[in-house]
């Protein structure tokens, strides 16, 4: 498809995790077409450079000076930089993904430059005035020209917003491709678990990292808990910790609570499927997980106060713990039931499409690319 787009014509912005994985499977439909940039927000090895690597994208433009800053400081300094760049070498189209500060500061260049922009993951809302992604992925949706929505959940919000309908597309979500790609093979998988000293359907699996949960001693205290007392029950519990949870643990002083709990570093993504793959319970703060929950067919507890991904949860694979609540009381409910609820999650689809998103997406950035300018023309669905 990338043969009617110039090499490296369409910026691919991104500064985070979540955004190389969920953006991996267009960047590959893009091919050639693909001009990717970094803007440096999440920029090690750990939770940048083996991503890359290992879904085998190709090497970034980098922006500096942008990690490590409070948010207006990392947009302003993308901005800035971005700006800077598109003025050299224009590209035909820019794509954002999702709602971190390299979403928004990559939606503002191209807008200041009136090039098109495509949104990928248009629409999620919690509703959450208190998180910086809600006011982020509101701004990005008012600017972008096509904003590819993953579900019909997400269409409606931006409709609700009055958004215009030619502006919009469904298209499923990326997560779908991804998963099923990097998901290493059964011997890989058994392999890995002996390593951990796992069992499958044995385990829990945990991520904690967004500020709700870790900018209190309360808040952490509450989660590190909760996981505490399901090892304590007897289950035990892998925690691959996110670089600022380990730093709010010293702050806080926590590390008293991680004392039954396996404690690891971010694992690479193909491990991470793995080990998630074969958890009779996760729990995490984390959006990706939330949709990866759904093509896995693991149950999941959303240690979140709202979410912007409310299908999990209808769909019955996510259950939304308050902070603060006794979710190891759940967990232990959920756990007694295990071998029910992964055969009913086994035989249920994801709500998040039918892998063919980031096929969907390309021919319509294709589209908008060459239309040029801003939205107003209708995209052929
Ligand atoms: N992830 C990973 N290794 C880990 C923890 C998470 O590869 O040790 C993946 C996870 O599968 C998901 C992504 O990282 O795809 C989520 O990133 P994060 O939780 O940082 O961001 P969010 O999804 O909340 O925006």
């Amino acid at each position: 498809m990338s043969s009617c787009l110039s090499p490296a014509s369409v910026a691919v912005v991104l500064g985070t995790r979540p955004e190389l994985v969920k953006l991996a499977p267009l960047i590959h439909e893009l091919g050639d077409a693909t001009r990717l940039v970094h803007t440096g927000q999440h920029w090690d090895e750990a939770m940048s450079g083996r991503f890359l690597r290992d879904l085998e994208l190709p090497a970034p433009e980098l922006l500096t000076g942008v990690g490590g800053r409070p948010r207006a400081g990392q947009i302003a300094h993308s901005l800035a930089q971005l700006d800077a760049a598109f003025a050299a070498d224009r590209p035909a189209a820019v794509v954002v993904q999702g709602d971190t500060n390299a979403t928004l500061a990559g939606a503002l260049a191209a807008n200041a430059r009136g090039i098109p922009l495509v949104h990928v993951e248009a629409g999620l809302r919690s509703f959450d005035r208190a998180m910086p992604e809600e006011h982020n992925r509101v701004m990005v949706d008012h600017v972008a020209d096509l904003l590819c929505a993953a579900t019909e959940e997400n269409a409606g919000n931006l409709r609700a917003e009055a958004l215009a309908e030619e502006r919009i597309a469904l298209t499923g979500n990326t997560v779908v491709e991804v998963v099923r790609r990097q998901l290493p093979d059964a011997a890989t998988r058994t392999a890995l678990l002996a390593a951990h000293g796992l069992r499958p359907d044995g385990y829990v699996l945990a991520t904690v990292h967004r500020p709700e949960n870790t900018d209190t001693a309360e808040a952490l205290g509450s989660v590190l808990a909760g996981l505490d007392r399901i090892a304590r029950a007897g289950t035990p519990v892998l925690f691959p910790m996110h670089p600022r949870t380990r730093a709010a643990v010293e702050r806080f002083a926590l590390d008293g609570l991680l004392a039954r709990l396996a404690v690891t570093g971010p694992v690479g993504y193909a491990d991470f499927l793995g080990l998630a793959g074969h958890a009779a319970l996760l729990v995490s703060d984390s959006g990706g997980v939330q949709e990866e929950c759904t093509v896995l067919g693991r149950p999941l507890l959303v240690v979140r106060r709202s979410t912007e991904r409310p299908e999990a949860v209808a769909a019955g694979f996510a259950a939304l713990v308050q902070p603060g609540s006794d979710f190891a009381e759940l967990a232990r409910t959920w756990l007694a039931d295990a071998p029910d609820r992964l055969a009913r999650l086994a035989a249920t689809p994801s709500p998040y499409g039918d892998g063919l998103a980031s096929a969907r997406i390309a021919a319509l950035t294709a589209q908008v690319a060459e239309r040029g300018g801003r939205a107003g023309t209708p995209l052929a669905a």
